[in-house]
């Protein structure tokens, strides 16, 4: 039987994964079949037909002929393309944030919230429409003026991990969309039902206010046509979400190329909090960064570092509070859960190693720490580990599990050095109510990461800001700020309205 959440959103159980464009989906049946499995029980919700070679042909023909239009459309009329998806998604916030809780896992209100953040980037881009700025500069040489536009770039090639199965898609093509090209989609093979689900949602929103296609959709059953992809120089940018193990090798071939390409890869953001922390701050922002999503989110906190003077308090109140939340693991569709299950078996096992590692290194296991069995679903306790130096291994690498590493620290640049001191440069925070402090970490020998926060926790960002780290989390930026620049092409022009041809830097010519 159809799921109810699919049905909600006119899916069926067995799905094509490929929107060709001119409102075709893919009649492919023979390019092999995506299974996405509901983490909470391991049972498949539906079948998902993968997209073969040929789909891949016709999506980027037709993106291609697709661009010509586009480009040409003024950008506050893109905008309003956008603002009429955005507009759709509200209206189905609801079933499309129940289905991401049961494909991906995460809660219900996590779930909403990622739809919400879909909303928030299209309302911005609606804005941004009327907003891709370039400068005007003075000339050196008499009667002539100097500017620079920005013009599309072209087909952006969006590649996306599974645990925002839907809000990094808006990210991106949203901004990309009013600053005038066209997108092709490849979404996570463990969530494609969220993809399909979005995709008809804002293709129905275009067709209705009379807009042509801008966003297209494949699915791969392996990787031979994400790789292809990467690889196709037809594609001006190419916007990978993942891990920094495939975003190595992803940026690697695009360059190979001379194609661009914006990296969003992993994290492992840490906290500090000083002994004058406000703890009724601290303590619930530790715990939601290291449990919300059950530490599947890039910016998921997984390190800590205590002040030595209140460790022991500090530490005593986070197994209280983890206890609490161990009370409430399970279906992530039920509302009253604040933390659902691993996305897969392999993520368990993942965690499971991580936890074993630990301890060879020393570590204890404070709270938690163990993979819950007694159900179905890949469900485990979130956890706490301390006594572990930061340069263990396990500590440096990034497990995309609820394990929080513990650490002491007597002095804060010794535990701003901890913090950096990391392959990683996504997200950090400080908890203090000492300016000083504040104002040290955000300095420019303060935190290296792309995000610092005073007082907020690593996780769950706003849109406004341009999202993104540095080191081996890739460099890139997205959403929010200036980030709508990655999108386009910048075109210096200089115009010379005199009569004589002076050139630059006084160099003469005569002829
Ligand atoms: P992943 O790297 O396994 O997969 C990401 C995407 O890459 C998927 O769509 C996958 O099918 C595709 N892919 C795999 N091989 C490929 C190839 N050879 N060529 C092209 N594409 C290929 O990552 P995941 O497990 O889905 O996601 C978790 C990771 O993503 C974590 O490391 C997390 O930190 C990171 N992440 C980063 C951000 C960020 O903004 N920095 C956001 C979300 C997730």
């Amino acid at each position: 039987m159809t799921h109810p959440v699919l049905t909600a959103l006119g899916l069926s159980d067995n799905e094509s994964g490929t929107y060709l464009g001119n409102g075709e989906w893919s009649k492919t049946r023979d390019a092999g079949v995506l299974e996405p499995v509901n983490p909470a029980d391991g049972e498949v919700i539906a079948r998902v037909q993968a997209s073969s070679q040929a789909d891949y042909d016709t999506i980027v023909e037709r993106a291609q002929a697709a661009f010509k239009v586009w480009r040409t459309t003024p950008a506050p009329r893109r905008g309003e393309a956008v603002r009429l998806c955005a507009d759709a998604l509200r209206e189905h916030k609801d079933a499309l944030g129940s289905l991401v809780a049961l494909e991906m896992g995460k809660s219900k209100p996590e779930g909403d919230g990622e739809v919400q953040e879909m909303i928030d980037i299209g309302e911005f881009a609606v804005g941004l429409s009327r907003q891709l700025y370039g400068l005007t500069m003075h000339s050196e040489r008499p009667g002539h003026r100097m500017y620079e536009q920005w013009h599309p770039i072209g087909l952006v090639g969006i590649i996306s991990a599974f645990n925002f199965p839907v809000a990094v898609w808006a990210w991106n093509a949203f901004v990309a969309a009013a600053c005038g090209d066209i997108c092709i989609w490849k979404p996570s093979p463990k969530t494609p039902l969220s993809a399909i689900a979005s995709m008809k949602i804002c293709n129905e929103a275009l067709k209705k206010g009379g807009f042509p296609d801008i966003f297209f959709l494949f699915n791969d059953a392996g990787t031979d046509l994400a790789q292809a992809f990467v690889d196709d120089r037809r594609i001006g940018l190419v916007s990978f979400t993942g891990s920094t193990k495939v975003g190595r090798h992803v940026g690697e071939r695009v360059a190979r190329r001379m194609g661009r390409s914006l990296l969003e890869l992993g994290g492992n953001n840490a906290m500090i909090v000083d002994e004058t922390a406000d703890l009724k701050l601290a303590i619930p922002a530790i715990v939601f960064g290291a449990v919300g999503t059950a530490g599947q989110r890039c910016t998921s906190t997984r390190r800590v570092f205590i002040h030595e003077s209140i460790f022991d308090d500090v530490l005593a109140k986070l197994v209280t509070a983890y206890g609490q939340v161990e009370k409430k693991i399970g279906d992530p569709t039920d509302p009253a859960n604040l933390m659902g299950p691993l996305n897969s078996s392999n993520a368990v096992d993942a965690y499971l190693d991580a936890i074993e590692k630990a301890k060879a290194a020393g570590g204890t296991v404070a709270s938690g720490g163990k993979a819950l069995s007694d159900r179905k679903g890949n469900f485990v306790l979130p956890t706490i580990i301390t006594g572990l130096d930061n340069k263990s291994e396990v500590v440096q690498t990034e497990t995309f599990a609820p394990i929080l590493y513990v650490m002491k620290y007597s002095k804060l640049e010794d535990a701003i050095a901890m913090q950096n001191d990391v392959p990683q440069g996504l997200s950090s925070a400080i908890f203090t109510t000492n300016l000083k402090a504040a104002e040290a970490f955000l300095s420019a020998t303060g935190s290296d990461c792309g995000i610092a926060n005073v007082n907020i926790g690593t996780s769950g960002a706003e849109i406004g800001g341009a999202f993104g780290g540095e080191k081996e989390t890739g460099g890139g930026r997205e959403s929010g700020s200036d980030a709508w620049r990655a999108y386009m092409r910048r075109q210096t022009n200089t115009i010379n309205y005199s009569d004589a041809l002076p050139l630059a830097q006084g160099i003469k010519f005569d002829l």
